[in-house]
């Protein structure tokens, strides 16, 4: 069973196999997540991107990681929030399947997740985290060789929202 850990902090410092980026079904950059990747991992990344042909909404691709400490990114992109009656909920898990798939196939055992669709995206945050935490979970459970699951949010308000989800969630 995956261990499954919740952190605040920014993501492009994390020392683990594969970190998820919040992209944009283009894969050729965007704000927040997004551009702090592309910004600490160097053009490498970019380069890569640029021969995937994009990524739809709720899949994820792989590409390596540049300067990160991590060796993998891997670019899902998650649904824009239109008010929920879109698929949103089940694109969001399918976000989270899909990276853990990916970091699956390409061998990363650590992996870790931003807070998908919750920036620009607009997904309300109290909805996103009981999704991410579940799928996640039940993905990993799927893929053995994925050992650590890490959320990585990016201040200490969205930290006590996730960790509120994960206490109400059901137990491993
Ligand atoms: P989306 O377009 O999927 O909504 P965003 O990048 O706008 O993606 O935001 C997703 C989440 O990531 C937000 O909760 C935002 O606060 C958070 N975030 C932004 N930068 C970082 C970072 N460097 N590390 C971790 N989380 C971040």
């Amino acid at each position: 069973m995956a261990r499954l850990e919740l952190v605040a902090g920014d993501i492009t410092r994390e020392a683990v196999d594969a970190i998820v980026n919040a992209a944009n079904e283009s894969l050729l950059g965007g704000g927040g997540v997004d551009g702090a990747i592309h910004r600490a991992g160097g053009p490498e990344i970019l380069a890569e991107c640029r021969t995937l042909g994009g990524c739809a909404t709720g899949d994820a691709k792989a590409t390596t990681a540049g300067r990160l400490e991590a060796r993998w990114v891997i670019h899902t992109v998650g649904p824009v929030w239109v008010g929920g009656g879109a698929g949103e909920d089940d694109l969001l898990a399918s976000c989270h399947r899909r990276s853990i798939e990916v970091a699956a196939e390409v061998g990363a055992r650590s992996i870790a997740f931003p807070a998908i669709s919750t920036g620009v995206y607009g997904f309300p945050k109290e909805r996103a985290a009981p999704i991410a935490l579940g799928s996640a979970r039940e993905a990993a459970a799927d893929h053995p060789t994925v050992d650590l699951v890490r959320f990585v949010l990016f201040s200490d308000t969205d930290l006590r929202l996730w960790r509120g989800a994960l206490e109400r969630s059901d137990p491993p």
